[in-house]
């Protein structure tokens, strides 16, 4: 592939962000060129790849936070793209464990459950789904 020597926007490393952020250019500046440039053979061969798979429900980051908030969204929106999609997706939940007293709802400054009681993402019909 010949690279062009001029562009509008320039993004390197293909990975999910930098893929996901060369398509959201193009959809929002449809005119414009994006050169998106890969050391690799090919597009997603590290992190993106390799991870647990995990769609995560925020539950490790503190409730309302902006981390927080965008996982959750960042869990939703994902879901849809692979409903939409007809991409396997195992809705299987979470299962968290106390390790103490400061752990339950209304402790802090862990109270992991909480955060994830406040992080639940819901199914289409409002089920929890986390
Ligand atoms: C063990 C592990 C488990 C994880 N589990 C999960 C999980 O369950 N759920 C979850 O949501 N997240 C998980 N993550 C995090 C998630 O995988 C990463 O946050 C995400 O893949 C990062 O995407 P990226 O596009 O930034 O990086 P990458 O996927 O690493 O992409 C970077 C790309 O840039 C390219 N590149 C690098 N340097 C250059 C260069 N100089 N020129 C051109 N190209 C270059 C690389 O070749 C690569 O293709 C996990 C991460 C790890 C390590």
């Amino acid at each position: 592939m010949t690279a062009a020597s001029t562009t509008d926007f320039l993004v390197v490393g293909g990975g999910i962000v930098g893929l996901t952020l060369a398509l959201e250019l193009k959809r929002r500046y449809g005119d414009c060129s994006v050169t998106l440039l890969e050391k690799e053979p090919a597009c997603g061969l590290h992190a993106s790849s390799r991870n647990s798979g995990v769609l995560h429900a925020g539950f490790y980051y503190t409730a309302d936070t902006l981390k927080a908030r965008l996982t959750l969204q960042g869990n939703r929106r994902l879901t849809a793209y692979c409903r939409e999609r007809g991409l396997r997706l195992s809705r299987c939940g979470k299962l968290v464990v106390t390790t103490g007293p400061a752990d339950l709802p209304g402790q802090r400054p862990t109270g992991r459950a909480d955060a994830g009681a406040q992080s639940r993402p819901q199914g289409p019909s409002g089920q929890d789904t986390s």
